[in-house]
């Protein structure tokens, strides 16, 4: 199975080592699109066996209805035509996506996240993650640093405590919730730039995203959530932001959605 693995490995590095993510940027890439998947959901499985769901109602219609505008969106549709969407009971402002189609929020997302625009911001920023393939450039730059081994073994069906761990690392979730672990500067980025078009498409305006940031400068105290932990300052996320801002402000005006997500 191990030389079966090593040659499928191989003939995948030559196919599709080298890809193109959704915003013209050259990434490396390994992993076969089916093992992400599984990876993804595997680990979505064990945060929900480690942690309570919300149970009011209105919380959990609330942020499906905001998820849904995203994930209704045909570029979203592509990578899963079946996203589930889960409010954890966390008090840390947080929310994560991962290959497979699995999406989750931290119910203290929705203190600093103020508006269903601004819950979408964040949801669209995390959702970019699995649309632009960060996982697997993660997972690819993990082999390419020879500390793919665990991950092999992982994948091979030996998993224990300590693979899981760092393929759900891979993944940007920590093995409990509530330990998000960053992404690089450039996926961030590039996170940011796709979330902004998936909320504006999905008819959220996208200038919330800005009103977004500036919440959470003023209100992250602790270790910072993952969509702000890798980046210079808040100052240079909300210039960034701005850039560009008026295309998407267009295409937000030009969607036809018009969701009426209410708490
Ligand atoms: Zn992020």
């Amino acid at each position: 199975m191990m030389k079966k693995f090593i040659v499928t490995l191989i003939i995948t590095v030559v196919l599709v080592a080298c890809s193109t993510s959704p915003t013209g940027r050259k990434q490396l890439m390994v992993m076969p699109e089916s093992q992400m998947i599984t990876m993804g959901v595997q680990s979505f499985h064990q945060l929900l066996e480690a942690t309570p769901r919300v149970n009011d109602a209105s919380i959990i219609q609330y942020v499906q209805c905001i998820g849904d505008a995203i994930t209704q969106l045909p570029s979203v549709q592509a990578v899963s035509s079946d996203w589930e969407i889960v409010v954890f009971d966390d008090p840390s402002a947080n929310a994560f996506a991962l290959p497979g189609g699995k999406i989750g929020v931290h119910k203290g997302l929705l203190t600093v996240a103020v508006t269903p625009a601004q819950v979408a911001a964040v949801m669209g920023h995390e959702v970019g993650h699995v649309l632009a393939n960060h996982g697997n450039e993660r997972v690819s730059q993990s082999f390419a640093a020879n500390q793919g081994l665990a991950l092999l073994e992982g994948w091979l069906g030996k998993s224990d405590n300590k693979n899981q761990g760092a393929i759900m690392a891979a993944l940007g979730v920590g093995t409990q919730v509530g330990v998000l672990l960053p992404f690089g500067r450039t996926q961030e980025n590039e996170a940011d730039t796709i979330g902004k078009e998936l909320m504006a498409r999905a008819g959220f305006d996208p200038r919330e995203s800005v009103a977004l940031w500036q919440n959470m400068a003023r209100g992250s105290n602790g270790a910072p959530p993952e969509f702000l932990s890798t980046h210079p300052s808040h100052d240079t996320r909300i210039e960034r932001l701005n850039d560009n801002m008026a295309s998407a402000v267009a295409l937000y005006q030009q969607s036809g959605n018009k969701p009426q997500c209410k708490r």
